[in-house]
């Protein structure tokens, strides 16, 4: 039985190599569980992507390599969630966009949730889950509001 590529597939990629291992969402959470928020980025077209992905989204190369984030972003889009008080309160859902490119579902949760707005800037942090949330008013300085904060800052 024949297992190199398909015809179909992008001629020079070795895909059996590339699905080979952890998937790439087991390496994302695995990384952001060890304090390192990752996105991807391709070798061939120079793109980042987020969600993690075995090829790349753009041009299909299974040559992607893992980098970090400047941390810099802005609220792309944003909505408030209601609830009750009792259960928790209203919370935010916003579309983040990174300066790399990539825009990802999450939430800013240092401010109140109406209060967000889109082009704000935001950061990337790490939650106790451990799980990627945003906020806008940390700025990297212990004794500020972004090192009072009980969750942990990512660069
Ligand atoms: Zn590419």
């Amino acid at each position: 039985m024949n297992t190199q590529a398909s015809a179909s597939q992008t001629p020079g990629t070795n895909c059996s190599e590339a699905f080979a291992g952890p998937g790439p969402e087991a390496l994302f959470r695995k990384r952001l569980g060890e304090g390192a928020f990752e996105i991807q980025c391709c070798d061939d077209c120079g793109k980042h992507f987020f969600y993690p992905r075995v090829t790349c989204r753009y041009c299909g190369s299974s040559s992607v390599r893992w980098i970090r984030p400047s941390g810099q972003a802005r609220v792309y889009s944003t909505t408030v969630v209601r609830r009750r008080p009792e259960d928790g309160g209203d919370y935010n859902v916003a579309i983040v966009e990174l300066k790399e490119g990539p825009r990802m579902m999450t939430r800013v949760e240092d401010v109140p949730a109406a209060q967000v707005r889109i082009d704000m800037s935001v950061r990337p942090r790490l939650t106790s889950s451990p799980t990627l949330a945003f906020g806008h008013r940390l700025r990297g300085k212990e004794g500020d509001s972004y090192g009072a904060m009980q969750e942990k800052p990512l660069a």
